[in-house]
């Protein structure tokens, strides 16, 4: 890795404003396109986890009180050094994670926007004035911060689910103590480096690395933290959800997605399939809102997987830092297992594979871009999550159809459709139990907007004048007796 600031490389954990170093039982991380070790990070204790939570309730007391145009000073300037520090960013991520260089470079702006967001609505927490009941009373209801939050994320987005999460945190005066994914936890160290130099005091962040039993544990049986924000799969959210009810956190969580991508009989089919192109294929399919469902009508079936199909045929899979590469590796061995595992189950019960459906000769995480058409509402490829590069393709009659077949999942994150008639687009984005729906779009994410789902997808929304409010409590006064 050539980085201009190669400190902002880090083979330590980021305990409170003390960096402590891997030692010789560290966690090796790898380069998910070749295998090779790009270093190692410490195994964080649940003795030192305790520590961190502990230092976080201590900074949480001045932190709070801070103002929230300085708080929003500091949440600017992280913001700025982000995009000053853009390339080297992007380039630890690639190497952790694998994405090409571009997108790395994209999820770094779209990391810091957050920042940039939240430091912007730091400024902006109100309250309200309620008419009493009684002549003598006045009511008055306060925000005021969580306290110490707990964050957990994944490894698909290593920049931007810690910026999502901790931008608004501190933006309301909370504390964090997070502990990132064990295969990218460099990305999230080096925005440690720019966030001391943005001048957040000691203990106001923490990043944890190592097991998630230790940490994981720690942070969930403590009962100084008071919320936890988690991204990851709905399996996991489950757990953390029933930990936390020992010592009643609040909770975000975003969990897994199954979307649907409808294609109706009168959609531009042009624009539907560059729209299938950035929804299916950002990050390698590796996505919580990537199209994981393509629902097309009978009537432009043929033409419509015709044009995809040319289209994926067209991508370049390799390395990324190979600059010609549009499509990089899946994370490790068990995503590809899934993917191969998903691909031949539909194979055997009937779905004819046009292009792809094997490992790619890049490397051993490589996985082809695939089409399968043919397939149908009980394979388990459109039960589960893909998670890789795999279109998969049903069939169908009429809006009716398509909506209870889109809705027939116990996920419900983002869903797109695509059509040109107006009165559909109001009733379908009406009748799609999704907390994102996408029309003639097929990249919905951004810092302006709510992101979010619902029934196993999770609950919370990041993001938007909603993201502040999960890290808010509202307090009621009541003063009586006023002469
Ligand atoms: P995961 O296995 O659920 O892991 C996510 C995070 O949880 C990692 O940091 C992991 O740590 C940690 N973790 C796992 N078990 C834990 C436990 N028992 N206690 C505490 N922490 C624990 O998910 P993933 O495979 O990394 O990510 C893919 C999933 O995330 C997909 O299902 C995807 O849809 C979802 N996702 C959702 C969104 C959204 O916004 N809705 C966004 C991105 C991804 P270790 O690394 O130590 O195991």
């Amino acid at each position: 890795m050539k980085l201009s600031r190669p400190d902002l490389f880090r083979q330590a954990a980021y305990l409170a404003g003390t960096w402590v170093p891997a030692g010789t039982d560290g966690i090796d991380v790898l380069n998910p396109s070749t295998g090779a070790r790009l270093g190692a990070v410490p195994k964080i204790t649940a003795s030192q986890t305790g520590q961190a939570i502990e230092q976080a309730q201590t900074a949480f007391h001045t932190f709070k009180r801070l103002t929230g145009k300085q708080r929003s000073a500091m949440l600017r300037r992280w913001y700025e050094l982000m995009l000053q520090h853009a390339q080297d960013l992007a380039t630890i991520m690639t190497a952790e994670q694998g994405k090409p260089l571009s997108e790395a470079r994209a999820e770094i702006d779209y990391a810091a926007a957050y920042l940039e967001w939240f430091a912007e609505e730091a400024k902006r927490v109100y309250g309200d004035t309620i008419l009493a009941p009684k002549a003598s009373q006045r009511i008055s209801v306060t925000k005021e911060a969580v306290g110490v939050c707990a964050a957990i994320t994944p490894w698909n987005f290593p920049s931007a689910m810690v910026t999502r999460k901790i931008g608004p945190a501190l933006a309301a005066g909370c504390t964090v103590v997070l502990k990132p994914a064990q295969q990218t936890p460099f990305s999230a160290l080096a925005l440690c480096v720019l966030a001391e130099e943005a001048g957040f005091p000691a203990g106001t962040i923490s990043v944890l690395t190592g097991e998630s039993a230790s940490i994981g544990g720690e942070l969930l049986a403590n009962p100084s933290v008071r919320k936890l924000s988690f991204t990851g799969s709905t399996p996991v959210g489950k757990t953390l959800m029933a930990a936390a009810a020992g010592t009643v956190k609040k909770l975000s969580l975003e969990l897994g997605g199954n979307a649907p991508f409808i294609v109706f009989e009168d959609a531009d089919l042009d624009a539907a399939v560059a729209g299938a192109m950035l929804s299916k294929f950002r990050n390698a399919g590796q996505t919580c809102v990537c199209a994981n469902r393509f629902l097309v009508h009978r009537d432009i079936h043929d033409a419509f997987v015709a044009k995809l199909a040319h289209a994926v045929a067209g991508m370049k899979m390799g390395d990324g830092f190979d600059p010609a590469s549009q499509l990089g590796p899946l994370i490790d061995a068990k995503a590809i297992e899934k993917v191969s595992r998903l691909v031949d189950d539909a194979r055997e019960a009937g779905a004819i594979v046009l292009q792809g459906g094997r490992h790619h000769q890049a490397g051993k995480h490589f996985y082809a871009p695939t089409v399968l058409t043919e397939v149908t509402s009980h394979m388990e490829i459109s039960r589960e999550e893909i998670f890789g590069p795999v279109v998969a393709v049903q069939r169908f009659s009429n809006e009716a159809e398509a909506v209870e077949i889109a809705n027939a999942t116990p996920y419900g994150l983002a869903a797109y459709f695509y059509t040109r008639d107006l009165n559909r687009t109001i009733r379908v984005s009406e009748a799609l139990d999704f907390g994102i729906v996408g029309v003639n779009e097929g990249a919905v994410s951004t810092e302006v907007a709510p992101f979010g789902g619902v029934k196993e997808s999770g609950f919370g929304k990041e993001g938007s004048k909603y993201g502040l409010e999960e890290y808010l409590e509202k307090k009621y006064v009541c003063v009586g007796n006023v002469a």
